[in-house]
């Protein structure tokens, strides 16, 4: 939609708005009128630009957008998310079992 660059519909997110407040819905299951989108934050910066999602979606003023644009981009609200290193000991708590014996 907004690089109105045709795609399969299979490879768009569809995002609707709720209350002034644009929301993706990866599912396809939220009611009302939606619009479409390429998963793509450029895509997402430049439908916004043009006022694209008031008028597909036929709602009057501008969309917040933040909802969609970190469904685009998890983990980009915070920053040094880089290295997640993360340990879950599932291994080592096999051990650990209080063993009544
Ligand atoms: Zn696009």
């Amino acid at each position: 939609m907004g690089c109105r660059t045709r795609a399969a519909a299979d490879g768009l997110l569809r995002v609707v708005a709720v209350d002034g407040v644009l929301i993706p819905d990866p599912r396809r299951r939220l009611p009302g009128r939606g619009a479409w989108l390429h998963p793509d934050p450029e895509c997402l910066g430049r439908a916004e630009r043009r006022s694209a999602f008031p008028r597909a979606l036929r709602v009057p003023g501008p969309l917040d957008v933040t909802e969609v644009r970190s469904h685009l981009q998890p983990g980009c609200s915070t920053s040094g998310t880089e290295s997640g290193t993360r340990e879950t000991p599932e291994s080592v708590n096999h051990g650990s079992k209080v063993d009544p014996s």
